[in-house]
């Protein structure tokens, strides 16, 4: 799949063959100004031949500290949808639009997403899962369409290749609007489908 490109020329990245080199790559990133605020690069975990990709925006305050994705209340409402659908965090992949926490969680600018861009390209790369589910507008905007409307976008699947990606409301939205998780499971419905086709019961 080919993300929208972003500004940073990926010729430094192609070295990487593994997501342990890239981790080490990123680790001392200062591509854009998110750097100067962060505590920790939060690279992303989770199985690196995973099925499923999950991506969000970007890290939060717990998220920051621990250098962990998806770890504040957030993670913790993604973890219990994920087990809804009977899918592990340990079989997934979880990574964010951009790697350094936005100061007071703002939403990343565009630029700052830009200039991330090119390193979840190539952890995409490195796991290939064929599909993926999109937390979010921000992820929305930068992955797909920077016009694209997470409430229009929401419930179908996108081709890209070969990979489906499904977008869907970030957990963070649900814990603002707990009207949204009737539409959230649906969608997960959906990804639960698809991936017990390419991982049936039992062979996780
Ligand atoms: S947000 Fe991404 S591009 Fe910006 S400094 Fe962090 S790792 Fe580098």
């Amino acid at each position: 799949m080919e993300f929208r490109s972003g500004q940073v020329s990926l010729s430094d990245l192609e070295g990487p063959r593994t997501l342990d080199e890239l981790r080490a790559g990123m680790a001392e990133c200062r591509e854009c100004g998110l750097a100067a605020g962060r505590t920790y690069v939060v690279f992303g975990e989770g199985n690196p031949r995973a099925r499923l990709m999950l991506i969000g925006e970007g890290p939060g305050a717990e998220e920051d500290r621990l250098g962990r994705p998806f770890v504040g209340p957030a993670g913790q409402l993604l973890d219990k949808i994920l087990a809804a659908a009977g899918i592990t965090r340990p079989e997934v992949y979880i990574a964010n639009v951009v790697k350094c926490r936005p100061p007071g969680n703002r939403v990343p600018t565009r630029e700052e997403a830009a200039a991330c861009l090119p390193w979840l390209r190539k952890q995409f790369s490195l796991i290939a899962p064929p599909l993926v589910v999109i937390l979010g507008s921000t992820a929305l905007k930068n992955l797909i369409d920077p016009q694209a409307s997470i409430t229009a976008w929401r419930g179908q699947w996108i081709v890209r290749g070969r990979t489906r990606l499904m977008p869907t409301y970030h957990p963070a939205a649900l814990l603002r609007d707990p009207s949204k998780k009737r539409d959230v499971w649906r969608d997960f419905q959906l990804v639960r489908d698809a991936y017990r086709e390419i991982v049936p019961l039992g062979k996780e």
